[in-house]
């Protein structure tokens, strides 16, 4: 994680490296910091604490730093407490350097050092190799940066300052995002595009081995071994709206609105004729009816995406699919094959655990397929097919938006598969596919009064713990409402399978308990109305989430939220909004910091 500029021009650096960091504040929070080359001197200032909490105060402090060049960095602590010395930039007189990722040889490569002479100040992995570079700088900065990197074992984006070349910025990757933004007489670094979306469009996509050197007049690339590399500018297609809350109070708010229109634009340019296509990424109907079995790995949120898929694609087209969760599935020696499709799920295209999956897929010979969100990542570039979610930038922590397509894709996927295997005919599809193109509006007209949502959240606030329950469907979401109430507002919670419940868990139910029941699959509602009635019965202050239409009465629940029918199978689409929301107002009313959730960070670039 942790979020990485640079800026290079004629225009002073420290208001654009602050207001760059600011876009990034979403990947790590920890400390902040920026340094500079000012009158032939690297200036720092860093702060433990959000941007403004911190380190804007400590640059008050400073008085006006009056450089055209510096680099920036908003931190995920991995190595070392949040603490002003363990805080980016980290460096001497000579070098300075801001790192995302983990060194994982760093007490081999310390050892060496302190024998080599050298003192450490802080506790981070990144120290080391600042005094690496340091070490083998003899005047030459991509020399130094070529040596420096060989003797690294680990995951990096590095942006560098040596004190010799004040006009310039250096930058290095392996396995962490990032660009090379392209302007006008300036250049910059960044993590991921968001950060420049307000000063440029324009970028090259910085790749594993390659380093950069940028000045104003535009930006230079070499490999390892000095060999000058062409490459191509790339344009981002996010506008620099998208990454601006626009009146909502927060990006998660903002985000959940967002959802009509970013399903809309992700299932609409891959329905033709009324049928779902996978033609973009090569995926054919013989491919689909050849797989032996179906991996969906993620991470978080977008693994429960992948439990929805699950569900649908086995009962659909009775094709087993395997859900893992990615840092499980590369270390338990998978039984995967050639024969095998593996669908990664990933917003950022980024995480490091899933890029670590796809990897392994990758090198099995099974077919992998991506659904990413940001084009150009490093996980839409190494899967064999990529499907991108058009959600736009999701800046909030606590993915939603984000989720809902990873879902409605996984709906088309799922049509797709079940058409290929013949297990539905044309028509049934289009009938499908008819009813997922009604989504939209019924996430809107969820949307259209979020007082139940409050008053729902209002029952929680005050409580150590509950229990989301659901069957079959409903299970795979309340998995969801719940890590989505954990991550933003500090309330303790579990999803139980409902029929689960009485083989252990009932136990916990005490009285006053929340219990947050789904409920909208037909099919299933008698039974899990009566496990609604049984912790109801016990104590528990029940809310239902359930269609409109579905009878669920006083008896078995205390609140009632009502959604509009989307049928069964796309209950989820709609379903998840009163969840999204549940979660927010609970953490608006506990008075945390919704976008910025504590010890969390988006885009999980460490393992
Ligand atoms: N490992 C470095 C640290 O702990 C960088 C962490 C990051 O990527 O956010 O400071």
């Amino acid at each position: 994680m942790c979020g990485i500029v640079g800026y290079t021009g004629k225009n002073k650096c420290e208001d654009i490296l602050i207001n760059s960091l600011r876009k990034l504040e979403y990947r790590g929070y920890d400390s902040a910091g920026i340094a500079v080359i000012e009158n032939g001197k690297i200036k720092t200032v860093k702060s433990k604490g959000k941007i403004n909490d911190g380190l804007v105060k400590k640059l008050e402090d400073a008085g006006t730093l009056n450089a055209v060049t510096g680099i920036g960095h908003t931190r995920w602590a991995t190595h070392g407490e949040p603490s002003d010395i363990n805080s980016h930039p980290i460096g001497n007189s000579r070098v300075t350097i801001v790192h995302n990722g983990i060194i994982e040889n760093y007490r081999k490569l310390k050892t060496f050092l302190i024998e080599k002479g050298y003192e450490f100040e802080s506790e981070t992995d990144t120290e080391t190799v600042a005094k690496l570079l340091d070490y083998y700088y003899t005047g030459n900065p991509v020399e130094a940066i070529s040596k420096a990197v060989t003797d690294i074992e680990g995951a990096y984006a590095l942006g560098i300052i040596f004190r010799d070349y004040p006009d310039m910025i250096y930058a290095v990757r392996k396995d962490s995002p990032l660009i090379v933004g392209i302007g006008d007489g300036e250049m910059y670094i960044a993590s991921d595009m968001t950060a420049l979306l307000e000063y440029t469009k324009k970028y090259y996509l910085l790749e594993t081995g390659e380093i950069a050197a940028i000045s104003q007049n535009g930006a230079s690339f070499c490999d390892l071994h000095g060999n000058k590399i062409k490459k191509e500018e790339q344009i981002a297609t996010w506008d620099v709206s998208e990454a601006e809350k626009g009146g909502f109070e927060h990006f998660m708010l903002k985000e959940i609105h967002e959802q009509p229109n970013a399903v809309t634009k992700t299932i609409s340019p891959r329905i033709k004729d009324g049928l779902p296509c996978f033609e973009e990424c090569g995926l054919t109907d013989e491919m689909l009816r050849n797989y032996h079995h179906i991996f969906i790995v993620a991470c978080g949120s977008a693994m429960h995406a992948g439990m929805v898929g699950k569900y649908i694609i086995e009962s659909m087209s009775r094709t087993p699919v395997i859900v893992d969760i990615a840092s499980e599935f590369r270390y338990r020696n998978p039984l995967l094959s050639a024969d095998d499709l593996v669908v990664i799920i990933s917003q950022s295209g980024e995480t490091a655990d899933t890029k670590a999956a796809l990897e392994l897929a990758n090198e099995v010979g099974a077919d992998t397929l991506a659904f990413v969100n940001v084009v150009g990542s490093s996980i839409a570039r190494e899967a064999k097919m990529v499907m991108f979610t058009y959600a736009g930038p999701e800046i909030s922590v606590a993915s939603t938006k984000a989720y809902m397509v990873q879902v409605a894709l996984m709906y088309l996927l799922s049509f797709r598969v079940a058409l290929a295997r013949h297990a539905i005919t044309e028509e049934q599809c289009r009938d499908y596919i008819t009813e997922l193109e009604k989504i939209p509006d019924k996430i809107s007209e969820c949307l259209k009064d979020l007082d139940p949502y409050r008053k729902a959240a209002s029952r929680l606030v005050g409580a150590d713990s509950l229990l989301y329950i659901g069957r079959g469907l409903d299970y795979a979401l309340s998995m969801e409402g719940s890590l989505k109430l954990k991550e933003i507002s500090y309330i303790h919670s579990e999803s139980y399978a409902a029929g689960e419940l009485k083989h252990g868990t009932i136990s916990l139910i005490c009285d006053g308990m929340p219990v947050i029941a789904v409920a909208t699959q037909r099919e299933l509602l008698a039974k899990t109305i009566s496990n609604m009635r049984e912790v109801k019965t016990r104590g528990a202050y029940v809310i239902a989430i359930c269609p409109k239409g579905i009878s669920v009465d006083a008896e078995s629940a205390d609140q009632i939220i009502e959604i509009p029918d989307a049928g069964d199978m796309l209950m989820p689409l709609v379903a998840v909004v009163p969840l999204q929301l549940i979660a927010y107002y609970a953490s608006v009313l506990r008075g945390n910091d919704v976008d910025k959730p504590r010890n969390l960070a988006k885009s999980v670039t460490v393992e």
